[in-house]
């Protein structure tokens, strides 16, 4: 079972792969972008591992609920409204069990990416985060290990395709041949669950 100690580490481990990998995020952002992603995901990051240090949120529903609320209250560009969304959507989700199992997980996280393609209006194939998150989520229910792997794949598989929603759609065809910088965040996301279970 996983607690709230559990989505504790979850959220430090994703601030701190985020924190790592920012440079490239906001270079995956510049070719297709306006080069912030790295820098916008960091701040908010920054203020969900400050704001769960000083709140101490005691169930798992209500760790990501308030993450969800720095993420959307910090974070300017596009990413900090959906990842926010994810994370609230997924936490309302968890309700205020004590312990969740890695299933409840799963079908939460489900909510949540529901809730974020219903925000963002993007579907799998629009070269958003999304890309890594529908598979992560569908290979969750298999292990922590398998959802990061599909993360990695999907985040990989937005090179060849065409933006069709977020500020890289409007460069139309010149978006092809770029990761896309939402589904590699998303993909840290993910991985940092295998790094909360310890494995
Ligand atoms: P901004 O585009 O406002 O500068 P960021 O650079 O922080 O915001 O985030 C860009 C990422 O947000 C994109 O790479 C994409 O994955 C994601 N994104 C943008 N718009 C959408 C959307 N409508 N639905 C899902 N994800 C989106
Ligand atoms: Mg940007």
């Amino acid at each position: 079972m996983l607690d709230a100690e559990f989505f504790r580490r979850w959220m430090t481990a994703t601030a701190t792969s985020v924190d790592r990998e920012a440079q490239r995020l906001t270079d995956l952002d510049s070719p297709i972008g306006d080069a912030d992603h790295g820098s916008n995901l960091q701040r908010g990051f920054v203020a969900v591992a400050a704001t769960l240090e000083k709140e101490g949120p005691d169930t798992p529903g209500a760790v990501l609920t308030t993450a969800g609320r720095q993420l959307i209250s910090t974070v300017g560009g596009a990413s900090g409204p959906l990842y926010g969304t994810l994370l609230r959507r997924t936490g309302k989700a968890l309700g205020d069990a004590g312990e969740v199992s890695q299933e409840q997980l799963a079908d939460a996280l489900q909510a949540g990416v529901d809730a974020v393609m219903a925000l963002g209006g993007a579907a799998p194939g629009d070269k958003t985060m999304i890309d890594a998150l529908v598979p992560a989520v569908d290979a969750l229910g298999e292990s922590f290990g398998a959802a990061k792997a599909a993360a990695e794949e999907g985040a990989a598989a937005t090179t060849p395709l065409q933006a069709r929603k977020g500020r890289a759609s409007y460069l139309g065809e010149r978006s092809i041949g770029h990761q896309d910088p939402g589904a590699t965040s998303a993909s840290l996301l993910i991985g940092a669950l295998l790094e909360a279970a310890g494995e």
